[in-house]
């Protein structure tokens, strides 16, 4: 065969995935988010609801910061687990946040808090260990804790305030139960819970050996006061680890930056892990966020702008799904997502065609065919039956979304 035939060049098995590999589904949200972009370069008129990102920029001081390291040369390796000033930074914040004390030495920045949540559970399980994550939970928990060799127990959450309970986290532990993983506000459901409601499931793993993976990403946006994990329970701290990052706060998806505030010995092995990933997120990253946690007025004006206006949305799009006749819609505390319910809709005949779906995942595929809206089905989140709509959208795009999905959504 002469090197240029290719003949025998696509060895379909021989090359297939790792078992480990082919045991994780890509992120549904990534696959909806990327078809939604490939629909609008297409020239689709497309409104979506799809996106887990603020759509405000960047702030400019953060920019500039970036702009001034690149000046600086700031542009080679940093520490692993990055640079010590930001390090620092991020324990006083935390410090600040929770009222626990933190050094730089029980930090380590990755890239997005997603590397932060993956390093947490890679050091924590070990194979056959039970990661207990109320649903709805975000998929990219279940996936990581599956690469960790774990097994997810999902304990079901009720609308309207999709909490677990004590009684519920009690019945879901067992011998194996290794990490309780809560998120707090929460994606999909934007629900909060509070310090008493942290407290109350403090007490109910107090004397077990089980640690705690709590994701405060969407701390910063939170219609009500925010529950702090370490603020309720303290003496928990030797065992708990939290996962935060600029992404959501500071309107920084792209930059890329997360990070896990933990004890020191869990922190060293998760930075040797990162060692041979991606030895830390990029320097100029680094930063960026480091500029963003210094207090500056200015930043924390415009972030407080921009809770205020997510809140607005959240009124308006509670108000609009909620006149739609099937659909019922909570209002969530906090986050950038509403949850709502669309199971009367299922088996009905909808829109000027009258087609049936059966499945939330049916409803949203319908949706984007027929409406041009993007909506992400629950079963993503392990909660069929229900979709998720990010509310992170202008006001205009979000009135004339909710009046597509109300069209397309009228029964016969
Ligand atoms: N946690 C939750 C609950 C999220 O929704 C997301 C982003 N969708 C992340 C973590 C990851 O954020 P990052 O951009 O920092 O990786």
């Amino acid at each position: 065969m002469s090197p240029t035939d290719t003949r025998h060049s696509t060895p379909d098995t021989r090359f297939a995935p790792s078992e480990r590999a082919r045991g994780i589904a890509a992120s549904a949200t990534m696959a909806l988010d990327a078809r939604t972009k490939a629909l609008k370069a297409a020239g689709q008129p497309i409104i979506s609801f799809g996106v887990g990102e603020p759509d405000f920029p960047t702030p400019e001081p953060i920019k500039s910061a970036a702009a001034r390291a690149m000046a600086e040369n700031l542009t080679h390796y940093t520490t692993v687990g990055g640079e010590p000033a930001l390090r620092q930074a991020i324990a006083e914040h935390t410090v600040e946040l929770c009222g626990v004390p933190f050094t730089a030495a029980q930090v380590i920045a990755s890239t997005g808090a997603k590397e932060a949540l993956y390093l947490a559970l890679q050091v924590l399980c070990d194979s056959g260990d039970e990661v207990v994550l109320p649903a709805p939970y975000w998929v990219t928990y279940a996936e990581q804790a599956r690469l960790a060799g774990a097994t997810v127990i999902a304990p079901d959450t009720e609308p309207p305030t999709w909490k677990v309970t004590p009684d519920s986290l009690r019945q879901a532990l067992t011998p194996r139960t290794r990490v309780l993983l809560l998120c707090s506000p929460n994606n999909p459901t934007g629900s909060v819970y509070s310090d008493s409601e942290l407290a109350a499931l403090a007490s109910v793993i107090a004397d077990r050996d089980i640690a705690v993976v709590i994701d405060e990403i969407y701390a910063r946006i939170s219609y009500v006061p925010v529950g702090r994990w370490l603020r309720a329970a303290p003496h928990l701290a030797d065992r708990s680890l939290i996962v935060s990052g600029v992404s959501k706060a500071y309107a920084m998806t792209g930059w890329r930056l997360g990070w896990l505030v933990g004890p020191q010995p869990l922190i060293e092995a998760a930075t040797a892990l990162q060692s041979h990933l991606s030895s830390h997120p990029s320097s100029i990253t680094q930063r960026a966020a480091l500029y963003a946690l210094t207090g500056d007025p200015a930043i924390e004006r415009t972030v407080d702008d921009m809770v205020r206006t997510f809140r607005q949305r959240r009124d308006a799009i509670v108000a609009g799904l909620s006149s739609i006749e099937g659909l019922s819609c909570a209002e969530p505390e906090g986050a950038f997502y509403v949850f709502p319910d669309v199971r009367a809709l299922l088996g009905r005949a909808l829109g000027p065609n009258g087609r049936v779906v059966n499945t939330s995942a049916e409803l949203c595929a319908y949706l984007l065919d027929e409406a041009l809206v993007t909506v992400v089905p629950g079963e993503a989140f392990g909660a069929p039956g229900f979709v998720r709509l990010s509310y992170a959208l202008g006001m205009d795009q979000l009135h004339e979304g909710v009046s597509r999905i109300q069209t397309a959504l009228r029964t016969a």
